[in-house]
């Protein structure tokens, strides 16, 4: 044996887990573009420790060498063709070389490799943000080393190694200094990533706002800026757009930025962004929150989840306040008066910025929106808080406006006719779905405005806002309306109200347990019979339980109103009458009912209609 190996043990191998072996090969095998983006995630992953290493100094006087300036030093070895990264940060120990290098912790992640494998390919933009960057490294890599010693006085050095197939190794590195050293042996075909000018136009590219010097051959090549705390007026545009796209690990620029700086209640300085797209439309799972907590500069946590509300998710930024203790941590978040506080202010500062927006470049909010309007509901129907401001940020299509022209409450409010009390919209499929029902009938005959909504989410954002601006919002499809204005009914002599009782009696024995009430309508102009829902439930609401419960007893919420003008109802009321036809009368009164079902979206089963259907044909063409 040598000196060499007496000293240190062999190293021990360990397999991958299989969702990492998973990962390593889609990395390995199919990710060919914009390879240099793993110099971003390694320079990041060194700044986070870096970061973790300032705050744990600040608030643990445990920690040595403290006042050690930190930085992250990249070199390149063209003739060896290898790349090394380094920095002196946190470290790592043993056990956390083998929980965060050989295990996935983030949720993303599956996602991720399963949207990867069914596209056959990867998509690389998708790997900062799933978090899992450090892989990347093997686009560009046949063997990665990693050599690091934790920022514990007790810790000693370690080296972890792999090639990315199947396993890694992990041995004692006894003169690793604190921090971690990554070492790229390239692949014969990425030899460029050993160019010190490639790679300092990767790290302008990509990383010049880290917020540690990166030296590149020992020479500074980023701009190390707070650019949140400087002044509005002295930031560009492209500035702004350099640092989105830093922040929100973004390719374009964003929709909209938002710099805020207050004193009162609390110092803030903020930099927000809205991106252009939103992931989550496009299918790609949760989007993960992603704002960072900063206070004087320092990182105190990155993307925490508590500290905005879940709707705000799609904003990307930093909010720095110097109000904030250095040693809070996930737990306390929550329950920190200063943290809620610096919540309250943000959200209520955003929302009001939307509002100006939307004023001020309407065409532009309009864009936002719609990627966007998700969010808002969301927000409508859970943040009891700041439910108001966002209501006012919702737009709809209405029976006024043209299709694709949306309309906010409060312009609807603006020119309701002064005896209408109540807010009306209504849910459908499309706008042609909405215009084709017998819902819109009185309204349209009393020339009244009724809001579309499009999305099953439309019906409880309305149904939780229940008012605006003390204005009750009342889904159209619902009985009993008490419309303003006068009444408008169809042209034909109605039936008296004798008889209309004595039909709607029967219909009701006729349709038995499938409907919960039948009379006459005050609403209908041209239709011959409506279905409506009882106040408070409105037909999304009833075809969402209709289809969680496909065969309940749901179907008893709808009360079918007929139509006393229309000849179809009149002749319905003799057939009732007359023996000989009391088997066409049952046909009609269940086609009438299928129908006005039909239209409110709510026949699931159309099987024993399209029978019925087929007899009543046989009798029109004379069978
Ligand atoms: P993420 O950065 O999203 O957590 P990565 O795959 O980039 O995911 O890194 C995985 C983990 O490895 C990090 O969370 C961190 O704990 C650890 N790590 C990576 N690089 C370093 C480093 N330079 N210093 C200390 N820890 C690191
Ligand atoms: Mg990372």
């Amino acid at each position: 044996m040598t000196q060499e190996s007496l000293q240190t043990p062999a190293p021990e191998t360990h397999e991958f887990r299989a969702e990492i072996r998973q990962l390593l090969d889609i990395v390995i095998h199919s990710l060919y573009t914009h390879r240099e983006i793993f110099v971003r995630e390694l320079v990041s992953n060194a700044a986070d420790a870096l970061e973790k290493f300032r705050h744990e100094a600040l608030v643990n006087p445990e920690i040595p060498e403290r006042d050690r300036e930190l930085h992250i030093a990249i070199s390149t070895d063209e003739e060896a063709k290898s790349l090394t990264i380094a920095d002196n940060g946190i470290g790592m120990t043993r056990d956390d070389l083998a929980e965060n290098l050989g295990t996935i912790a983030h949720s993303g992640t599956k996602k991720f490799l399963a949207q990867a494998a069914e596209a056959g390919k990867g998509d690389v933009n998708l790997i900062g943000q799933f978090g899992v960057g450090f892989y990347s490294a093997f686009m560009v890599a046949k063997k990665v080393t990693v050599e690091t010693r934790s920022y514990h006085s007790d810790s000693q050095g370690w080296r972890w190694e792999s090639d990315g197939t199947g396993s890694y190794s992990i041995a004692p590195a006894p003169d690793a200094p604190r921090g971690t050293r990554i070492t790229l042996e390239l692949k014969e075909d990425a030899e460029e990533f050993a160019k010190d000018s490639e790679i300092k136009s990767i790290i302008q590219r990509f990383s010049n706002f880290v917020a540690f010097p990166i030296n590149v051959a020992g020479e500074k090549v980023n701009t190390v800026q707070a650019i949140w705390a400087r002044s509005k007026n002295g930031v560009s545009d492209e500035e702004y757009t350099e640092f989105y796209k830093f922040v929100a690990n973004a390719h374009d620029e964003p929709h909209y930025h938002l710099h805020f700086t207050a004193d009162a209640p609390l110092a803030i300085n903020s930099l927000l962004f809205i991106p252009k797209d939103n992931v989550e439309r496009m299918g790609f799972g949760r989007t993960r929150p992603g704002v960072d907590l900063y206070c004087r500069k320092v990182l105190i946590m990155k993307h925490p989840e508590e500290l905005l509300p879940e709707w705000m998710r799609f904003v990307r930024g930093v909010i720095d306040s110097e109000d904030l203790p250095l040693n809070i941590s996930r737990e306390t978040l929550q329950d920190n008066r200063l943290v809620r506080k610096l919540s309250s202010v943000i959200t209520g500062k955003l929302l009001s910025f939307l509002d100006d927006q939307a004023k001020a470049d309407p065409k532009k909010y309009n864009e936002f929106y719609k990627v966007h309007a998700s969010f808002l509901k969301e927000g409508a129907v859970q943040d009891f808080a700041h439910r108001d401001k966002l209501a006012k940020l919702l737009r709809f299509e209405s029976s006024n406006t043209e299709p694709g022209q949306t309309i906010s409450l409060s312009e609807y409010v603006a020119r309701m006719a002064d005896e209408q009390k109540d807010i009306y919209y209504i849910n459908g499929s499309s706008r042609q779905a909405i215009e084709a029902g017998p819902y819109l009938e009185a309204f349209k005959a009393r020339g009244i405005e009724v809001l579309f909504t499009f999305e099953p989410i439309d019906d409880f954002v309305m149904t939780n806002l229940m008012t605006f601006e003390e204005k009750r919002l009342v889904s159209a499809d619902q009985g009993d309306l008490d419309l303003p204005g006068e009444e408008k009914t169809g042209e034909g002599e109605p039936l008296t109200s004798e008889e209309v009782e004595a039909l709607c009696k029967w219909v009701k024995e006729t349709l038995g347990d499938r409907v919960q009430e039948v009379k006459a309508s005050k609403r209908l102009v041209e239709s011959p019979a409506v279905a409506t829902t009882a106040a408070g439930m409105t037909s999304a609401m009833q075809r969402l339980m209709m289809s969680m419960n496909k065969e309940g007893s749901s179907m008893s919420f709808t009360t079918l109103e007929l139509n006393p003008h229309h000849p179809l109802v009149h002749r319905l009321n003799e057939l009732r009458k007359d023996e000989g036809a009391s088997e066409l009368a049952g046909e009609l009164t269940g086609q009438l009912y299928d129908n006005a079902l039909l239209a409110a979206g709510l026949l699931l089963d159309p099987r024993n209609m399209v029978e019925r259907m087929n007899r009543l044909l046989a009798k029109a063409a004379g069978l």
